[in-house]
């Protein structure tokens, strides 16, 4: 067991305690929320309607987790398979019109523990059944991405599927030492095998800035991931910029001033660079931009940074990169510089 891991244990052991009582629970709202925002797909600017579900959490980040992962604090231990349902059917109901559906459960789709195949069958089943829906998305550990699960799950569905895997770099030490994501590389393109013989798409997701890195590093290994994993198979690159939440290994180092989120020009740097290189839609959907806990500028340009970046994402127009300039990216650039040499 490597040293990152017994820490982040420790510091996860001590966040249950203290933000997952019955009482703390109690405040956390419903079992899912949703929304319509606007994405790319097949081309064009479409609508598009998430929904975020309420399971019992991904099994890893309950152990230990990843160093920047705080999802689990949000997940409540004992979930019935029928409200899992429930809060899906009445999520749905607000998402008129859509045409790409994005469901987020916080940890694995196909993890049987977090859904039982009889509620993912249900879910595909309602969604699917939707006129406008053209393709569901959702997300999944690679481990829990075999053939034979998802044969028998995939065989009713006439539509596009979509799972997106939380490959967060292509560099193995990067991930168990900087991210502790407890699988490797072979894991993913095993995984991605398996989706690709089943015609289903690939969401790669990276996280840019993970602990440790200098902000040149960050860039460069976003870059680098960005093209290997379309290499790989990958149909589609989503970039998360880290944001520090509570009870991680990020925020314990943030709150110590040894950690800052990206620069939102660094997530400028790495779409620009990487939708040049590559044949796939690549996009970012920052949470917490330009706030002191999500990837920020000076604070003057970030809403307009944060817009630029979003425009992009769902147009996937390189123009809406170009031009954008502020005082802080010299000194932005600076820091590049300087961090490689301290
Ligand atoms: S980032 Fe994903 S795999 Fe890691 S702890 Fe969070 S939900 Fe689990
Ligand atoms: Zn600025």
């Amino acid at each position: 067991m490597n040293a990152i891991n017994e820490t982040v244990k420790k510091i996860r052991k001590k966040g249950i305690e203290k933000f997952c009582s019955p009482k703390r629970r109690d405040g956390h709202g419903g079992d899912a929320v949703s929304f319509k925002e606007k994405d790319y797909l097949a081309g064009n600017t479409v609508d598009a309607g998430v929904i975020i579900l309420k399971t019992r959490g991904c099994w890893w980040g309950r152990t230990s987790g990843c160093t920047m992962c705080g999802y689990i604090y949000d997940s409540s231990k004992e979930k019935r398979q029928e409200d899992i349902i429930n809060a899906f059917d009445t999520s749905l109901e607000g998402l008129e019109g859509i045409e790409y559906l994005k469901i987020f459960n916080s940890g694995s789709f196909f993890d049987p523990g977090e859904m039982s195949t009889d509620t993912v069958k249900a879910i595909f089943q309602k969604a699917y059944g939707i006129k406008s829906i053209r393709r569901v998305q959702v997300e999944s550990r690679p481990e829990f991405l075999k053939q034979d699960i998802l044969e028998d799950v995939v065989r009713s569905i006439d539509k596009e599927l979509e799972i997106g895997i939380g490959i967060e770099t292509t560099s193995d030490y990067i991930r168990e030492h900087c991210i502790n994501k407890g699988f490797n590389l072979r894991d993913v393109k095993d995984a991605i095998k398996v989706l690709k013989n089943l015609n289903i798409k690939v969401k790669a997701y990276l996280l840019i800035k993970p602990l440790f890195l200098t902000e040149k590093e960050a860039i460069e290994d976003a870059i680098k991931s960005g093209i290997e994993v379309y290499g790989l198979g990958a149909d589609r690159i989503s970039f998360n910029p880290v944001n520090v939440q509570r009870g991680t290994l990020v925020e314990y180092l943030w709150k110590r001033r040894e950690y800052r989120p990206p620069w939102l020009w660094s997530v400028v740097e790495v779409l620009k660079e990487v939708s040049s290189r590559v044949d796939v839609p690549v996009l970012s959907h920052p949470t917490a931009a330009g706030k002191i806990r999500g990837p920020h500028n000076c604070g003057e340009c970030d809403n307009q940074v944060y817009r630029s970046i979003k425009e992009f994402s769902v147009t996937q127009d390189a123009e809406f990169l170009i031009d954008l300039d502020c005082r802080c990216r010299r000194k932005w650039k600076k820091i590049l510089e300087l961090e490689q040499l301290l």
